[in-house]
């Protein structure tokens, strides 16, 4: 379909390619004037139905196929589910990247790890801007979340305005950075939105996140307990924490180090900004090791016991510099990401048989969340007042619950979309005018594999079911010349008398084909295969992906 026909120049449209109906890979468009404006490009962590996937993100095509008309691609905040893809699809967009000093430090460390650094343009935005991008008109309004620099975004255009919250909460003392700006906000409502694009993932939570300063204070508080090595996991990129747990560590004679890559590249994002100013030098882990056990507080990467962060290598005893022993400790400063329930219960019981006291959320007050609650999402509504609210940042039952409260705060109209639908939000009211095609990539060791595609689906069904190969050789009218070899993948054991009675039933399969047939390539495929099917799937239950190659001499 011609873009012509999707939207018209003069109306301002919203296309999620990612992020709604989820949390994680956002990939956000608004279309205005025949031009595209993209806001975010993250990732997400694949589940147990996409095996040798590491990471995942939106399919961007839409955008790509556009290339000459996207103007700009700004960054909301320095989150992997906003920044995440970018090493991986801005070969694909090669548009400039705007985004506000700390977020474009972040930017470049990753980019210079990809080699990519040099080729994409990145346009530096001081907090609070007004600039434009092609003919969309930007301001930056400060908020605050789990990250310094969270920046919501005020879309204007000739048809209408936009606020694009990005990811935030109300922090009355974040502790880094800037508190949210409510004078901006109630200045927008009342000069009118006419949508607001919005974060749901606390949108079923009552009350308030809570701020950073009480999360510090309870980890002072909680650190002078031990005796020992104490370990704080936490997320690399929440900067007020790694300077909490700074703060926990000198205020009980333990020097602080930073145990993990991630841990690092974001201390040096945020110096680079004057965001730990005051706060000491933090020690490597091979300096931490020459301690005493009970003058160390570790910082580590690990929280949602990814597999090759610092602290399941700890766990594993597999760390070159660093261990834990019985009578040490580990506060898991951070919430368990739904879908990563496994792996960190398998890391927190490691630590548990270890003899190492592990603290969560659970049992003390370790952590907030950085998204807003019900009473912010209230406060926020009461005063930008849009004419719509357009939940995103969340599953079903979030934007469900972010619409139901936004209806509450007497917003005239929601909208409830899913990734690839296309919504006039301008002129009004808004409604949904077109359905593009979306997809998700997953890197798959150093390729983008289509999830959807057919390379991947047999990936799962050979993971379900194994797989056989079998090599037939016969003279030119269809008489077998050698016994057939076959190979079974993954189903059954090396066991001789398995493989010779397979083998067994082909040649019996291929004998008994007619003479015309045994001639036909085709045909010999068709009957190998369906022999070993029939057999495999009689003695083991299973059809293996069955691959026959016919050999003529
Ligand atoms: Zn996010
Ligand atoms: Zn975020």
């Amino acid at each position: 379909m011609p873009a012509a026909t999707l939207n018209k120049p003069d109306e301002l449209v919203f296309l999620p390619l990612g992020g709604a109906g989820e949390i994680g890979m956002n990939l956000n468009l608004y279309g205005y004037g025949g031009k595209w404006l993209m806001v975010d490009l993250g990732i997400s962590f694949p589940d147990e139905t996409m095996p040798g996937v590491e990471i995942i993100m939106a399919d961007p095509s839409f955008a790509a196929e556009r290339k000459a008309d996207l103007v700009g691609l700004m960054i909301t905040h320095a989150h992997e589910d906003h920044i995440g893809a970018i090493s991986h699809l801005w070969p694909r967009l090669g548009c400039p990247i705007y985004a506000t000093p700390f977020t474009a430090s972040v930017l470049r460390l990753k980019l210079a790890e990809t080699g990519l650094l040099h080729s994409v343009k990145i346009v530096e935005q001081p907090l609070g801007s007004r600039f434009n991008i092609g003919p969309f008109d930007i301001e930056l309004i400060s908020l605050t979340h789990s990250i310094p620099e969270p920046n919501a975004l005020v879309i204007r255009t000739a048809a209408g305005t936009v606020l694009h919250t990005g990811d935030w909460k109300f922090d009355p003392n974040p502790l880094v950075g800037q508190t949210s700006d409510f004078a901006a906000l109630t200045r927008l409502g009342e000069e009118g939105v006419d949508a607001l694009i919005g974060d749901s993932t606390n949108a079923l939570r009552a009350g308030e996140a809570g701020s950073e300063a009480d999360v510090r204070e309870s980890l002072i508080e909680l650190v002078g307990r031990y005796d020992n090595r104490v370990a704080i996991a936490c997320f690399a990129s929440n900067v007020a924490r790694l300077q909490s747990a700074a703060a926990a560590g000198a205020a009980h004679g333990r020097q602080v180090a930073l145990v993990g890559r991630s841990l690092w590249r974001m201390e040096q994002a945020a110096r680079e900004n004057g965001y730990l100013d005051g706060t000491a030098a933090f020690i490597t882990d091979e300096e931490a090791a020459e301690l005493p056990r009970d003058k160390v507080l570790l910082i580590c990467t690990g929280s949602q016991g990814e597999p090759r962060s610092a602290l399941t290598r700890i766990a594993g005893n597999d760390h070159q510099n660093i261990s834990l022993d019985a009578g040490d400790t580990v506060i898991f400063s951070s919430r368990v990401i739904p879908g990563n329930e496994r792996p960190i219960g398998r890391l927190q019981n490691q630590l548990a048989k270890m003899g190492v006291k592990v603290v969560t959320d659970d049992e003390h007050f370790v952590h907030v969340s950085g998204h807003p609650a019900r009473d912010e999402l209230s406060r926020m509504y009461q005063m930008v007042r849009p004419k719509v609210a357009l939940p995103v940042h969340g599953e079903a039952r979030h934007l469900i619950a972010h619409a139901q409260l936004a209806e509450d705060c007497q917003v005239p109209q929601t909208v409830i979309i899913e990734n690839g639908e296309m919504v006039r939000l301008a002129p009004g009211p808004a409604k949904v005018i077109d359905q593009v095609e979306t997809g998700r990539l997953g890197l798959d060791g150093k390729n983008l594999v289509q999830l959807d595609g057919g390379a991947f689906k047999m990936r799962l069904r050979m993971t379900f079911n194994g797989s056989a190969v079998a090599t037939i050789v016969l003279d030119r009218r269809g008489k077998v010349l050698a016994l057939p070899q076959i190979t079974v993948h993954g189903l059954i054991g090396e066991d001789a008398e398995d493989t010779m009675s397979l083998t067994k039933a082909v040649e019996k399969a291929i004998n008994g084909m007619p003479a015309g047939a045994k001639m036909e390539d085709e045909a010999v495929r068709e009957t190998t295969r369906l022999a070993i099917r029939r057999m495999l799937s009689n003695s083991l239950g299973k059809k293996p992906v069955t691959e026959v190659h016919v050999v003529r001499v």
